[in-house]
């Protein structure tokens, strides 16, 4: 071995991974055992998964899903008889989602997962870029709503008692910050888990606790990785400029995204007998989880009718 190449904290095999928040060299073999435990533990700690479970797992066919769907196939072993459905949805964005399905549908036959599609078209109407037609702009916020709405119906026809999204860290520390800029602490204090009460299927984020650059070097070294194309609206999501400053913030100063989570998850448990956590009810227009008079896609309705 070159003198220069690290060798891995944990053996004497070649480094490929420097964690900075852990001053740590790893190889291959104890980086992907690292993310695995990480995974296992964060699932096991806010009880994720129970024996059981059907778990639909949100597989667009991008980075972190996939990662998901490969990190939940190999962690099964560990719950009595769970059983995983991938659900993909085509929001109906030309020239982007192709590529995408096709690479779900190729790794849900591999792992011998069942696999439903479902398309905006079908539930709504009309594909996505029809209905951004003039409201571009507002693309991730009306996309997310509807996603939702379509992860939902498709994991209760799916008989799911679990929905799974690939929400990494980054994605969670943005969120956290998004919300304390926009001043939203009703929404920073919500936990999706509450919508485990009655009918509402829980969704469960168990790459919570992994960033996007540890996801991308998990899906290199299990070979699973593909340069995709990027959704056409990205440009106009405000997430953007608050992706760019927090990466610059973990760069200089390791762990900050971590912390931000954390500091979000102890305000969550402080706040949520509190006034600022505001009670879920049923939306009246069609049964779904609400905090406010609507529920978002009852809303959204009314704005694309008008
Ligand atoms: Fe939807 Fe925005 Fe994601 Fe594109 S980038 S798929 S518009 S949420
Ligand atoms: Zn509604």
């Amino acid at each position: 071995m070159h003198p220069d190449v690290p060798v891995c904290s944990l053996c004497t095999e070649p480094a490929v991974v420097y964690q900075r928040s852990l001053n740590l060299h790893l190889c291959g073999t104890h980086f992907t055992a690292d993310v695995e435990q990480r995974v296992a533990d964060t699932i096991k700690t806010r009880q994720m998964i129970v024996p059981h479970d059907r778990v639909a797992v949100a597989l667009s066919g991008g980075k972190d899903s996939t990662a998901l769907l490969l990190l939940l196939h190999h962690l099964l072993p560990l719950w009595e008889d769970v059983r995983l459905i991938a659900i993909t949805i085509d929001e109906g964005i030309t020239g982007y989602r192709e590529e995408t399905i096709q690479s779900a549908e190729q790794l849900t036959s591999w792992l011998g997962i069942e696999h439903h599609c479902m398309s905006f078209s079908s539930l709504f109407g009309n594909s996505l870029d029809t209905f951004l037609k003039g409201r571009e702009t507002q693309a991730c916020s009306i996309c997310g709503i509807m996603r939702k709405k379509v992860l939902v119906v498709g994991a209760q026809q799916a008989r799911a008692t679990k929905l799974a999204t690939g929400h990494n860290l980054d994605d969670e520390a943005q969120s956290v910050l998004m919300n304390v800029l926009r001043g939203d602490l009703p929404r920073l204090v919500r936990n999706s888990s509450r919508e485990s009460s009655g009918k509402f299927i829980p969704r469960i984020k168990p790459l919570s606790r992994i960033s996007e650059k540890d996801i991308a070097t998990y899906l290199m070294l299990k070979d699973a990785w593909s340069e995709l194309p990027e959704c056409p609206y990205t440009r106009y999501a405000v997430r953007l400029e608050v992706r760019t400053m927090l990466s610059g913030f973990e760069y200089k100063h390791p762990g900050t995204m971590l912390h931000l989570l954390e500091s979000k998850e102890k305000i969550e448990r402080i706040g949520k007998d509190s006034v600022i956590s505001e009670p879920l009810r049923s939306c009246p227009e069609c049964g779904d989880p609400c905090s406010g008079d609507l529920c978002q896609m009852c809303l959204l309705r009314q704005l694309l009718d008008r």
